[in-house]
């Protein structure tokens, strides 16, 4: 009998891959923001077309790649994050899998511009379908642009299931949001279908989330600040009265990184234990720094969610910050009282 396993082409599991990597037009927008993140950009433009399906663009003022990488960033596995399995314990980056172009570049049209700042040319690279269609020495700024067109033009079934516009729109703006509140010290714009619907000038936490949010969140905010050994917690709760109906603005970054985390936000909920009305939500925005060694973000490729080594511990801490800033809020007003 002959032998009947084969290895697939690489065509063929990248585009396996990106079933997993890229859902929606959202997906590319965040792998693409996040890209430009971990390449130092201090300034990062995101542009988009009829919610993403026509164009999703990212242009950044990063380190930018040399020739060689700018053909090799395409390549499966291939990642300039992490050189060894232990890297995985000390992350610095948001990336580190190295297939989230490999995965976009196999389901769409995708055109690369990079130039490193030493360098006198840049690269432009076209890349169809895993294929590479051109790639040329341009004049062109330091950093890189990609632009990301007709997202599953080879894979109908997965272009028709994508939502209406505004669906899709909802999505791209949540990722937009979350990698803007996650870097306050980034510069960040976005355009949609040619109309500026954000410019972010660099700023600390509260402009950040005030920009994002709208002008009126400023005055809902009670700041949390806890330095502990195992974690430090910054950011913002709101005060009780300004509790919603519904979750939409609760958010966790860990390590800088939106992430979701269902017991986390138990521990939110107890500390605000008898300050809410029945069912009303609070808006928080907390950002968690902890040991990254004390982490595992590697659970799924999208890494929204990650597990803890204790998290018993961060949620007695998390819990206990907050009730102490609600606290305090809620006795200022006797303070002043005493002046
Ligand atoms: P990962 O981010 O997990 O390493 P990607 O497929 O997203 O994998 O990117 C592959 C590589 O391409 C990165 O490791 C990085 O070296 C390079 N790269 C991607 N985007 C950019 C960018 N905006 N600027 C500079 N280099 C980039
Ligand atoms: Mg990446």
């Amino acid at each position: 009998m002959s032998s009947i396993i084969q290895l697939l082409p690489d065509h063929v599991a990248n585009q396996i891959a990106a079933g997993e990597v890229v859902q929606r037009p959202a997906s590319v927008v965040k792998e693409l923001l996040e890209n430009a993140v971990d390449a130092k950009a201090t300034d990062i433009k995101l542009i988009i077309k009829d919610a993403g399906k026509s164009l999703v663009q990212v242009i950044d003022n990063g380190l930018g790649m040399t020739v060689t990488d700018a053909r090799l960033c395409f390549a499966r596995h291939a990642t300039s994050k992490i050189r060894q399995a232990e890297d995985l314990f000390s992350l610095g980056t948001k990336g580190f899998r190295g297939e989230a172009l490999a995965s976009i570049a196999a389901i769409a049209h995708m055109e690369l511009k990079t130039k490193q700042e030493q360098d006198e040319l840049g690269t432009h690279i076209v890349i169809e379908g895993s294929k590479f269609v051109s790639q040329e020495v341009a004049v062109l700024p330091k950093g890189t642009s990609f632009a990301v067109k007709n997202l599953f033009f080879n894979i109908p079934a997965r272009r028709n299931f994508l939502k209406s516009d505004t669906v899709e729109f909802r999505h791209v703006m949540d990722e937009f949001q979350r990698v803007a509140m996650a870097h306050p010290n980034i510069h960040f714009s976005f355009y949609h279908n040619g109309s500026e619907l954000y410019n972010l000038p660099a700023a600390g936490y509260r402009q950040r989330i005030v920009g994002i949010m709208s002008g009126k969140t400023n005055e809902k905010l009670v700041p949390v600040n806890e330095e502990t050994e195992i974690i430090s917690i910054q950011g913002f709760v709101c005060k009780p009265e300004f509790a919603k109906k519904t979750r939409g603005e609760q958010f966790f970054f860990v390590n800088d990184r939106f992430i979701k985390s269902g017991y986390l936000h138990h521990a939110v909920m107890a500390a605000y234990d008898g300050l809410l009305k029945d069912g009303l939500q609070p808006s928080y925005f907390l950002y968690l720094q902890v040991p990254p060694n004390t982490i595992d973000i590697n659970i799924h490729p999208t890494k929204t969610e990650i597990k803890f080594d204790d998290e018993q511990a961060l949620y007695a801490i998390l819990r206990a910050s907050i009730k102490h800033s609600l606290g305090q809020f809620n006795v200022a007003p006797v303070l002043d009282f005493d002046r």
